[in-house]
C-alpha cells in the first residue's frame, strides 16, 4: 500500500478507535504513526529486510508499553494507527511479518499495488477519511489558521518524499504516459494530488499564524 491509503486509513481507524472525551485527535501524529512501519525502508543498509520486525504486532506492543502507562485509553488510537498500517493495509496489499518473533513467516493476500483492489482501497479510505473529517470538524479545523496544523508539514515531507521514491522507479516520461493510458494509474495520482496539496495547504495555514 502506498502512504497514501496509510495515512488515509490511519486517520479512519484512529477515529474509529478514539473516545469523545478524550479530546482531538493529534491527526500529524496519527497520519505519521500510519506510515512509521516503513521506516525499515531506510535500515536496509543495516540487513533489515522491509515487511519484516517493524511490522509485527509483538514489536509495536512492546514499544507501546510505556506510552500505554502514561496516556493510558488516550493513546489506543494513536496504536491502532501504527498497528492498522501492517494487520490492514499491508496485510491486504503486500505480506508481512505480522508474529515476528514468533513466527518468520510473512502473512497477506499480496495482491499488487497498481490493481483495482489496492487503488480502490486506497482511494476509498482518502474518501471516508475526507467525509469522516468534514462531518465531524476535523476537516475545517485542518484548513484554519491554527498553530498546530504547522505539524502537517511532517507528513506532507512523508508523503512527497514517498512519491519521489515511486517517481524514481518509474521514468518520469512513461510516468506521465501512463496517466492517460491507464485509469488505475490516473486515480492513485490524483488521489495522490488531492492529499498532498491538502497537507500544504494545511501546513501553509499554520505557518500563518506565526507571521
Ligand atoms: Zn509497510
Amino acid at each position: 500500500m502506498f502512504f497514501l491509503g496509510h495515512m488515509s486509513w490511519a486517520y479512519v481507524w484512529a477515529v474509529i478507535f478514539s473516545g469523545k472525551r478524550w479530546g482531538n485527535l493529534v491527526i500529524p501524529a496519527v497520519l505519521m504513526l500510519g506510515v512509521l512501519p516503513d521506516v525499515d525502508l531506510f535500515l536496509w543498509s543495516f540487513g533489515v529486510q522491509h515487511h519484516t520486525f517493524t511490522h509485527s504486532l509483538f514489536f509495536w506492543f512492546v514499544v507501546s508499553v510505556p506510552f500505554l502507562a502514561v496516556f493510558r485509553f488516550k493513546f489506543i488510537p494513536y496504536l491502532v494507527a501504527v498497528v492498522q498500517h501492517f494487520a490492514f493495509g499491508d496485510f491486504l496489499v503486500g505480506e508481512v511479518m505480522l508474529f515476528w518473533p514468533f513466527s518468520s513467516s510473512y502473512f497477506g493476500f499480496n495482491n499488487v499495488m497498481i490493481s483495482v483492489f489496492n487503488v480502490g482501497l486506497e482511494t476509498a479510505g482518502l474518501l471516508l477519511a475526507t467525509g469522516i473529517a468534514f462531518f465531524n470538524g476535523d476537516l475545517k479545523r485542518l484548513f484554519s489558521v491554527d498553530r498546530n496544523n504547522v505539524l502537517m508539514f511532517l507528513p506532507f515531507l512523508a508523503l512527497v518524499a514517498s512519491m519521489l521514491f515511486f517517481a524514481v522507479d518509474v521514468p518520469i516520461i512513461p510516468l506521465v504516459a501512463h496517466i492517460w493510458m491507464s485509469p488505475l494509474f490516473g486515480t492513485i495520482v490524483l488521489s495522490h494530488m488531492i492529499l498532498v496539496i491538502s497537507l500544504a495547504i494545511s501546513s501553509i495555514q499554520g505557518m500563518r499564524k506565526f507571521r
